[in-house]
């Protein structure tokens, strides 16, 4: 197969292309998705195949498919639940990267508990008519497309009247207000939709089994880095390289905080002799300590990553790995804090490499948080590979509309 692609490459690879030209080449081929279905622009593939791919498109410096929340989220969740007409008309722009996403899951009352949303969806002849509020919506200013959780149907258990849309984000009933973050940077949104319209085709599978679909969704994200963002190494290497780093430099500023968030533990060491504390046995402690746990972290996501190259869908390892991640988050929090002692709350040029010590400090709360709180992390495990029982809920088989809540 190695062969096959360096073979593909030699003869099509065209820097002189526009970038979606060029992706298009690759829908038509296969060889940007080689995991996906040979009738859905793959190769039928195994996913392990994928690195060999890679190496073989970063040798002669080819650009791949589109990256973000489009390929490692909507995409997944589409090619496994909707319906061929959905998958006609989304994969292909998703993976050229002419149609951007964004996710529109939670809302002001419901985050961990995100069945019990109250965003509503009416079927008003052929269309869908949306009303109410998501907030945290990464990078929502930017995008075209929403995967959208709507409720469409009060009458069923919580869990039983979601349905999944794919709705554009482009349009009058949709409004889109960034939020200031206390890192200083404004990368998600809150998202007021007040009679927005979704056509009746871009229900994404049956209607009220938006659950288990958004279940696929939550899988990738807490399996996959959303942010993982790809390297141009020469962006003079033509038009369709300058384009896709272009396209990637404005994409991916929406997670220039990402790094700080995970915790920098590369710049530990860094601080440890910057500060002349190479000798403090306390130091040394906590270097060692994250320098170790940096070593479990990736050992982790290798394991979950090897378990989805093999062809398995993603599972409750996922959420051992996004606990882990805080765990990393947490303790270079503690590390740097110690060593920058109060020159940590400098922010800017003024403070420690540059400020990042200061932004680390600040942003790495939200890595227990998104994607799914510890805590729910915690309760997945505990139910599903542990296999305890069930955390008491207020709400059991009741039709939604009758449940307790301060919501409506
Ligand atoms: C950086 C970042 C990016 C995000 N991007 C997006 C996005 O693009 N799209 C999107 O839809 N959302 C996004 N989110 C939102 C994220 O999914 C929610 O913040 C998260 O699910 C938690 O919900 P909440 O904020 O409402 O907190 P709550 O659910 O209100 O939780 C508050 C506290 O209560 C605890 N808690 C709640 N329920 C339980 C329980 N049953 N058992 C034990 N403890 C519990 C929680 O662990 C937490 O500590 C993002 C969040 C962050 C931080």
């Amino acid at each position: 197969m190695r062969g096959e692609v360096h073979a593909w490459l030699k003869e099509n690879w065209d820097p002189t292309l526009g970038v979606f030209e060029w992706r298009n080449k690759l829908a038509d081929s296969g060889w940007g998705c080689v995991a996906w279905p040979t009738q859905w622009y793959g190769k039928g593939l195994a996913g392990s195949l994928e690195a060999v791919v890679r190496e073989e498109f970063n040798a002669v410096g080819a650009v791949g498919v589109a990256a973000g929340v489009g390929m490692s989220l909507a995409a997944p969740t589409i090619l496994g639940h909707g319906s061929d007409d959905v998958k006609s008309r989304f994969l292909r722009p998703t993976l050229t990267g002419e149609i951007k996403w964004c996710q529109l899951f939670s809302e002001p009352g419901s985050g961990s508990d995100l069945a019990g949303l109250t965003t509503t969806a009416e079927l008003d002849g052929d269309e869908w008519v949306v009303r109410g509020q998501k907030v945290w919506n990464s990078g929502a200013h930017k995008a075209n497309f929403g995967i959208l959780l709507a409720r469409t149907n009060s009458d069923v258990p919580k869990h039983k009247g979601i349905s999944y849309f794919a709705i554009d984000m482009r349009q009058a009933g949709i409004e889109v207000r960034p939020l200031r973050q206390a890192n200083g940077y404004s990368t998600f949104n809150e998202v007021f939709m007040d009679e927005a319209r979704v056509p009746a085709a871009n229900l994404i599978g049956e209607r009220e089994n938006g659950w288990a679909i958004a279940l696929t969704t939550l899988a990738h994200e807490r399996g996959a880095n959303t942010a993982r963002r790809p390297k141009f190494r020469n962006v003079d290497a033509g038009r369709c390289v300058a384009e896709a780093a272009k396209e990637s430099q404005e994409y991916f500023a929406t997670y220039a905080w990402y790094p700080q968030r995970a915790g920098r533990p590369d710049l530990v060491p860094l601080q440890v002799h910057a500060t002349g504390q190479v000798d403090d046995p306390v130091v040394r402690q906590l270097a060692m300590a994250v320098a170790s746990q940096d070593r479990l972290n990736r050992w982790t996501v290798q394991r979950t990553l090897a378990g989805r190259k093999a062809g398995r869908p993603p599972g409750p390892e996922g959420s051992l790995a996004k606990l882990n991640g805080s765990l990393m988050a947490r303790l270079c929090n503690k590390a740097h804090s110690e060593i920058a002692g109060a020159a940590g709350m400098l922010v800017g040029p003024d403070g420690p490499q540059n400020g990042m010590v200061g932004e680390v400090l600040i942003s790495t709360p939200a890595m227990s948080i998104a994607g799914g709180t510890d805590e729910i992390q915690h309760n997945i495990i505990g139910e599903r590979v542990l296999g305890l029982p069930k955390e008491p809920g207020n709400d059991g088989d009741l039709p939604f509309r009758e449940v307790k809540s301060n919501r409506r």
